[in-house]
């Protein structure tokens, strides 16, 4: 998805800002690791700043478009300019000896060489050591660039090389309207952006049946719970929550849409435009929102975060969610 330069500017002023005035102060280094969680936004930026930094005649630090160097980016086969990426989980030695191969070769094309190194995270051990000794010994005018979702999974010795360029994550209406782009309705959009700010993932969780379900069963329960319907919701419990979320992430997740169906009741009483997560039930939590007061309904999430605590104490399941359906019925106090 290629992104104007306001886009980017939009979506990540900081590192914009800071990429610009290298290009400014013309002090481009050597080494970069691009640090972020929405890997479509950090490869979007990767590739301005590659561009900005082969363009003949860039403007306001700002690739001209026009020029040669700018075209081939474009087109994807600038000479000056290679990717690595996985193959399988790791990124294997044979691609970086090729990559340092064409690094070395003495080309036509003369200025700077660039190479960027996607999910830098998963280099194996010889791979990150050729990389390591290639950053000690540099050849000629050329730039890394480590692209990553986790640069604590990088060798310190190659981080201590590099400049570190943190990644923001995206804002979350901007990640909404990306995902609404791409076709997703608005209701799961806003659900699956509050669990992750990473585009990717949301996509994938958005088109998971698993989610769905997921999403439909903690909703059902939620209905249950606040028409103060403890027999139905202890139904549901047995017949339908515990058999979906047999594994212990399964059931932190599930908490967590619970959690973030009675955040939206809160934020709906506070505020009838706030942004939800659950869009589609609005008007249910809004008449649910008058009946309930603030220090009730914040009595009600301090149950589900004991709830989602004691979970990872290897409480019995059907007997951590049994209390929390007891707890949640009004009148009860925290225990
Ligand atoms: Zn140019």
């Amino acid at each position: 998805m290629e992104k104007t330069v306001e886009q980017l500017k939009q979506l990540q002023p900081i590192v914009m800002q800071q990429l610009q005035r290298i290009v400014r102060k013309n002090r481009i280094g050597q080494a970069y690791i691009f640090e972020g969680s929405n890997k479509a936004a950090v490869e979007d930026v990767a590739l301005f700043f590659v561009k900005v930094a082969l363009c003949e005649n860039p403007i306001n630090e700002e690739p001209c478009n026009e020029c040669r160097n700018c075209h081939r980016i474009d087109s994807g086969n600038h000479i000056n300019l290679h990717h690595v990426h996985p193959e399988g989980q790791f990124i294997k030695v044979a691609a970086i000896e090729q990559l340092l191969d064409e690094m070395v070769k003495k080309g036509m094309e003369s200025g700077r060489k660039i190479y960027i190194i996607h999910e830098a995270e998963r280099m194996n051990p010889k791979s990150a050591n050729k990389i390591l000794k290639f950053l000690e010994e540099p050849e000629g005018s050329v730039t890394a660039i480590l692209i990553t979702n986790n640069s604590n999974a990088i060798l310190p010795t190659i981080r201590s090389r590099c400049q570190h360029v943190a990644f923001q994550p995206i804002p979350r209406h901007l990640l909404l309207a990306q995902l609404k782009e791409t076709g997703i309705n608005s209701s799961m959009a806003a659900t699956v952006s509050a669990i992750t700010t990473d585009f990717e993932k949301a996509i994938a969780l958005s088109e998971a049946d698993e989610f769905a379900h997921a999403r439909k069963t903690v909703l059902k329960l939620v209905e249950a719970i606040l028409s103060k319907n403890i027999h139905e919701a202890l139904l549901i419990v047995h017949d339908e929550w515990l058999p979906s979320f047999k594994e212990k992430d399964q059931m932190e997740l599930a908490l967590d849409l619970l959690l973030f169906a009675l955040r939206d009741i809160v934020a709906v009483k506070a505020n009838p435009q706030a942004t939800c997560t659950y869009p589609d039930m609005i008007p249910f939590f809004t008449s649910i929102g008058l009946r309930l007061t603030y220090g009730r309904l914040s009595n009600m999430l301090q149950h589900v975060l004991h709830a989602r605590k004691v979970l990872y104490s290897n409480m019995n399941r059907t007997l951590l969610m049994e209390q929390l359906m007891l707890n949640l019925q009004e009148g009860k106090s925290f225990v």
